[in-house]
């Protein structure tokens, strides 16, 4: 009879086990130097033997940390396809139950399984909601979820250095896990995941791109520059959605176009997710019109790939993005003019307040690019660069600090009434910007070139690339 049970526990389906799981590391992008570590994962288990013979012990958990949609789930399962082994998954909520030693009996039966059909990845998403460190715990709950996460150091332990089921968890607070989870043997390799950088989302656009019709000429950067602070599910999800703009106009080709409206409608997303007050938007749409229709005067500066007033993760205000790639230097210095016409943009927001609100009413929404302006000037006079003090070499004694600063200040006050009066020169300009901007809350660079040649009052040259 023995056999027979043994037959009949075969034959059950195994719960946890995701079928089908076909991921490999080349569908995971922007990812830099992350990769090699998940590369030496997967070695664990094709190479789990010569690892075991030079000594090496291999980890019996690794902690994926980082925010929602960077990827983590998607990397785990690439651990899983890359190494050729069966992926088991389980969300830590599904631990948390009410009844005392179903979460335990959970994690006993995804153990079990995994061990079954070793090798095998265990992954637990969001292993903060079992994992908090128990004296955070307060109320009824607190006595469940010991016994899971007793139940899951019992099991992590029970396969510390074997390397044919290896536990993968994912969690946006690793500061707040139970001490005894990251112990030595247990999740002690964490591996950080960050938000991905303007390359790492144009790779990204790029992985999705591959498996759908897209025009030859589209212009990822262009898309990616558009995407500041978007982690790859919102990146997936803008292909996706470009995908059916396509087909709703009856299109065969997914084109940049497509791609920039997709990116706008997921924008307006996060934007739903921060609320402002009209005149906040206002203001902030003023602060930010006024840096590019300046900016836009100056040559070196007027390459603005565009311009929004949507908060992102870490930033007050909305921004401009200049193309600097191109502003001139001079045997490593940036030349005289340029850094100019830099501080005249940077003064912009706060001249364009005094105008638009009067002095009596500045807010201080520009206090951070007033501060980048003074210090620039700074840096001007320290570099030689201005008329007083061009060439001298000994210029940077104590005695002199006074005198630096007070010429910084008139550098100051001089961009500052440039700024003023470029701005006066282009109000319609600046009101079709505000206009704009409060209404769409980015402009791109052809929209905002667009209102340039109407209204501007400057002899706009093409935006070069
Ligand atoms: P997390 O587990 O970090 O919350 P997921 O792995 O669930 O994020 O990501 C959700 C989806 O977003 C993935 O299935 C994939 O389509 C896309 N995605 C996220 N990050 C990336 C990336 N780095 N490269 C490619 N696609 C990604």
């Amino acid at each position: 009879s023995g056999a027979r049970v043994r037959r009949a526990q075969n034959k059950r389906l195994p719960q946890y086990l995701e079928r089908g799981v076909d991921v490999k590391f080349s569908d995971v992008a922007g990812l830099g130097k992350i990769r090699l570590e998940l590369e030496e994962i997967v070695k664990f288990f094709t190479h789990g033997e010569m690892y075991r013979r030079r000594g090496v012990r291999i980890p019996g958990g690794i902690l994926l940390c980082g925010p929602p949609g960077v990827g983590k789930t998607l990397l785990a399962k690439a651990v899983a396809g890359e190494a050729g082994v069966n992926f088991f998954s389980i969300s830590a909520s599904q631990f948390v139950e009410i009844y005392v030693g179903v979460g335990a009996s959970r994690v006993r039966a995804l153990y079990q399984e995994a061990k079954e059909n070793a090798p095998s990845v265990v992954f637990i998403d969001e292993l903060d909601a079992v994992g908090r460190e128990r004296g955070l715990i307060k109320g009824s709950g607190g006595q469940e979820r010991d016994a899971t996460l007793n139940q899951l150091l019992v099991c992590l332990d029970g396969f510390e250095g074997r390397g044919n089921v290896i536990t993968i968890a994912s969690t946006n607070r690793p500061d707040i896990l139970d001490p005894a989870l990251v112990r030595p043997g247990r999740f002690d390799r964490k591996i950080f995941i960050p938000k991905p950088g303007l390359i790492g989302r144009m790779e990204i656009l790029q992985v999705h791109a591959r498996k759908k019709p897209m025009a030859e000429d589209v212009d990822y950067m262009a898309v990616a520059s558009m995407t500041d602070g978007m982690v790859g599910a919102e990146l997936a999800n803008i292909v996706e959605v470009a995908a059916i703009n396509m087909i709703r106009d009856g299109r065969t080709e997914i084109t940049t176009d497509d791609l920039l409206q997709a990116a706008q409608i997921e924008e307006r997303g996060m934007l739903d997710r921060k609320e402002r007050s009209p005149e906040t938007w206002k203001q902030v749409a003023i602060n930010e019109a006024a840096m590019a229709v300046v900016a836009v005067n100056f040559p070196d500066l007027r390459n603005i790939e565009f311009v929004t007033i949507a908060p992102r993760a870490g930033r007050e205000l909305g921004y401009v993005r200049m193309k600097m790639d191109h502003i001139k230097f001079t045997e490593g210095m940036l030349s005289r003019q340029s850094l100019l016409d830099h501080i005249t943009v940077q003064l912009a927001p706060r001249a364009a307040d005094e105008l638009w609100f009067g002095e009596g009413q500045l807010s201080t929404i520009w206090s951070e690019t007033a501060d980048n302006a003074r210090s620039a000037a700074r840096m001007f006079v320290l570099g030689g660069l201005s008329e007083k003090h061009h060439g001298l070499s000994n210029f940077w004694v104590a005695d002199r600090i006074n005198e630096i600063d007070s010429e910084a200040l008139q550098i100051v006050n001089i961009c500052y009434e440039r700024a003023k009066e470029i701005l006066q020169q282009n109000r319609k300009l600046m009101d079709a910007v505000v206009d704009e901007l409060v209404e769409k809350k980015s402009l791109t660079k052809q929209e905002f070139f667009g209102l340039v040649e109407l209204h501007g009052s400057l002899q706009p040259m093409p935006p070069s690339m």
